[in-house]
């Protein structure tokens, strides 16, 4: 690859509308273009590290056993009418009616797709397990498409789905696909965590989320400190504190006028958040619940969407609120309330809290569950928190940023329920397959290998799914012997499957220098004065800025030596 006929059209400056560094930095260094809102054009360097990630995960899918197969992108809507996602799935599903008024969509996932070729051609438990992968353009018409292509609407996605006849060769289905997955993100140099994700109606520890390590991931990793403990924030939970143990105290009503907040109430009576219950109104499809909470913690909507079993939850507005219970936010309270309630666990420990009257400008004071007031259920519905302990071994618990980088998750029979995907068991009768899906965001690898590693000066390739290993950089194009030079070093690459990229632009030093590190190409090679004073030529490591100097017959073995290592230590 040669600078000089190459499109790495670099930028100095970071345009105004990119916010993170992965963004900044890819349009800085020429590795991608925006089209329009979430939609990006892939030049040269932003598609080599694409396909280095793209291949590793074939090779680690072969391994899996697993086939590769491109499902259309376009996508009937009678199919996703079958599954009932044509109308559950939302505004992201870009709809369209071609010249027939036939009704399609764009594939933001093949679930459909994939049970139904299934379900045409495989018919026999003798055919099972079969687990089929593609490598593929998504789209998702995001509400806030955002960060370049961390959330794109338009993405390269690896989808795999898996067919087992038992729940055990599902189960061994999905523990294959969790170690390719560690695989692959060993093998692409990432820092990353695979944590328990929510797993909705399946249950049971069949959901996990791949999460590169990097502060500004959107995403938060709860990781034990001191067990291989760790989940997202959706399924995290934390040690249940003891039971208090004390005397029930009578119940007792104070004013509380204007006091609304959990600080202002708290302040206004003398205790600690820790020692009152807020009282939250949510609408769970369409009706009100009351959720009950310790006054420091915060809901958690997945778990409680789990525990109200609903399929979709909101906080109430003012008005709903007020409609349900009669009584303004802030007041609000179990006690003498006849709509459906729930409270956390946590709510379950304490004695004599203190809680809203239900009547404007009162709370209570020493209320108890129970004896003041009854709740339809309680569980974990709250946030985890840094001040909580782990559930398995009661170390401390330790909050990172991530960035889901893949998911992998039993489905069970949903889909093929659903769409009537059927094969014969080894008895002759009918079952439905037993089905997983795994994604992974190939493009959002990418940029999240940026998010991890990069400095003020561009990007820090890990040698593997760098768009080359190496950058020789002519430093002076109109002498002939650093020409020669360079050229037949860049020869010998080329010979040897070294991935190099030379710089024989007719530019300064200075320039070569910053587009080199901005690209972040993990060797820099210089060749320039240093080599007509002595035969010597510079290698600088970018990860380390460290630099050796060696003579030039030396060069292409140091180099051969340093990326072999780089590539092999990740496998
Ligand atoms: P998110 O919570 O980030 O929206 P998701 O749960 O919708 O992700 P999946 O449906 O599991 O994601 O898709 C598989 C993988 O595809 C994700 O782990 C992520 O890496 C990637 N991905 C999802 N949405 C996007 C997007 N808008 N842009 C880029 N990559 C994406
Ligand atoms: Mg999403």
């Amino acid at each position: 690859m040669r600078f000089s006929k190459m499109l790495i059209p670099t930028m100095k400056e970071s345009p105004s509308d990119a916010e993170v560094v992965s963004h900044k930095l890819m349009l800085r260094g020429g590795y991608i273009r925006k089209l329009s809102s979430g939609i990006y054009s892939y030049l040269p360097l932003g598609l080599a590290s694409i396909r280095k990630v793209e291949r590793i995960i074939q090779e680690e899918m072969t391994r899996a056993g697993a086939q590769e197969l491109l499902l259309p992108m376009v996508q009937p809507s009678d199919l996703w009418q079958e599954s009932g996602r044509w109308q559950k799935y939302g505004a992201e599903l870009l709809r369209f009616t071609d010249r027939h008024n036939r009704e399609s969509c764009l594939g933001p996932t093949h679930e459909e797709v994939i049970t139904d070729l299934v379900r045409k051609n495989i018919h026999s438990y003798r055919e099972l397990p079969l687990n089929l992968y593609q490598i593929q353009t998504k789209f998702r018409d995001e509400i806030r498409p955002r960060f370049g292509l961390m959330r794109g609407r338009e993405f390269i996605m690896k989808d795999g789905y898996s067919f087992d006849a038992s729940e055990k060769g599902a189960e061994e289905t999905y523990a294959k696909m969790n170690t390719a997955y560690h695989r692959i993100f060993e093998r692409c140099g990432l820092k990353f965590r695979a944590v328990e994700a929510d797993s909705g109606s399946i249950g049971g520890s069949f959901s996990h989320e791949f999460m590169v390590l990097a502060d500004t991931g959107e995403d938060t990793v709860v990781a034990c400190k001191n067990c291989s403990y760790a989940a997202n924030m959706e399924k995290a939970q934390a040690a249940v504190s003891p039971q208090e143990q004390q005397d029930m105290l009578d119940l007792q009503k104070v004013e509380t006028p204007g006091k609304r907040k959990v600080a202002a109430v708290c302040d206004f009576l003398n205790i600690n958040p820790q020692d009152l219950v807020k009282t939250l109104i949510y609408m769970a499809d369409g009706a009100p619940v009351a959720v009950l909470l310790r006054g420091d913690h915060e809901v958690q909507e997945v778990k409680l969407q789990n525990l109200l079993g609903a399929d979709e939850i909101r906080l109430a507005d003012d008005k709903e609120v007020f409609d349900a219970t009669g009584v303004p936010s802030g007041y609000l309270g179990p006690v003498g309330s006849q709509i459906r309630k729930v409270a956390d666990l946590e709510v379950t420990r304490m004695i004599n809290f203190a809680i809203g009257a239900n009547e404007k400008n009162f709370h209570l004071l020493n209320a108890n569950l129970h004896r003041d007031f009854k709740v339809e259920s309680t569980g974990d519905i709250r946030m985890v928190t840094e001040h909580d302990n782990c559930p398995k071994c009661n170390g401390s618990l330790e909050l990172t940023r991530g960035i889901e980088v893949g998911h992998i998750f039993k489905l069970g029979t949903t889909y093929s329920i659903a769409l009537k995907a059927t094969f014969l068991d080894n008895q002759g009768d009918e079952k439905p397959f037993i089905m997983g899906c795994y994604g992974i965001g190939v493009s959002r690898t990418v940029a999240a290998a940026i998010e991890q590693n990069h400095d003020k000066d561009g990007m820090i390739f890990p040698m593997p799914i760098a768009p080359c290993q190496v950058i020789i950089l002519n430093l002076s194009t109109q002498d002939e012997e650093i020409t020669g030079a360079a050229e037949s070093l860049y020869q010998s690459c080329l010979d040897n499957k070294i991935e190099a990229l030379i710089d024989d632009r007719d530019e300064r030093p200075g320039i070569k220098f910053k587009d080199a590190d901005l690209i972040g190409i993990p060797l820099r090679v210089n060749i320039g004065k240093n080599f007509s004073k002595d035969r010597h030529i510079e290698i600088k490591i970018r990860s380390t800025g460290e630099t050796l100097s060696v003579p030039a017959d030396e060069a292409f073995e140091t180099i051969r030596t340093f990326v072999s290592k780089a590539m092999n230590t990740t496998i």
